[in-house]
């Protein structure tokens, strides 16, 4: 999972990037309503964490903009505010969750990963495929039964392909999922993952679409 965090203050910042990077999360920050659109415009994330309180612009009218141009990622807004006329209106302009500061980092966390679970259509965490079976909050994997130990981005790759059900991922896409924004990407090192992985869990299943990318490969019944 993809994270973005909006978030100006860079002490409370740090201390969730931190956090949800020792949780095997790829996470990356942005301290500005203007750095927040450029982010989603050139990259790709799976879940937005925003403050409200922005320098350039207030979280909640970002928010609204967002969704009134279509963008469909699960937000949780993140503030000290704590009326509840705040909580409502965020909800309204589109919001998922809310979460007050100061917060508990696995409360963050396994929120994040409820609105995953819930934008993917899933009501129980655990993702199968076949004979495959992965705990995305807790990061295990299992085949067959027998448990698989994974590296984190290994863990990351398989993650967002799974999510994907099937769909195509371009490289692009994929290592976006696997690396934070200032991260030094070696030209092969998508390969060599998709290698291990193939190793670990099986030759068939990653399907490579020429020119295209990589999906799942569908199970046989
Ligand atoms: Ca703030």
């Amino acid at each position: 999972m993809r994270v973005l965090l909006v978030e100006d203050d860079e002490s409370i910042a740090h201390g969730i990037l931190a956090g949800l990077r020792a949780h095997g999360l790829t996470a990356d920050k942005v301290g500005s309503a203007a750095q927040a659109e450029a982010a989603l415009a050139t990259s790709h994330c799976d879940v937005i964490i925003l403050d409200l309180g922005l320098p350039d612009e207030d979280g909640m009218s970002l928010l609204h903009r967002l969704r009134a141009a279509g963008m469909a990622l699960p937000v949780l807004i993140l503030t000290a505010r704590d009326a509840v006329e705040d909580r409502v209106a965020g909800l309204r302009a589109g919001a998922d969750d809310y979460l007050l500061k100061p917060f508990d980092l696995n409360e963050l966390v396994a929120r994040l990963h409820a609105l995953l679970r819930r934008a993917a259509g899933r009501s129980v965490d655990i993702i199968e495929r076949g004979p495959l079976r992965l705990d995305p909050a807790s990061g295990e994997v299992w085949l067959d039964g027998q448990a698989v130990i994974l590296s984190r981005r290994e863990l990351a790759l398989l993650a967002a392909l799974l999510q994907a059900c099937g769909r195509i991922l371009n490289a692009d896409q994929l290592k976006d999922s696997l690396y934070h924004f200032n991260e030094e990407i070696e030209s092969n090192a998508l390969n060599v993952h998709i290698h291990h992985l193939r190793r670990k869990l099986g030759a068939d299943l990653i399907e490579t679409v020429r020119g295209l990318g990589y999906r799942i490969a569908t199970v046989n019944p």
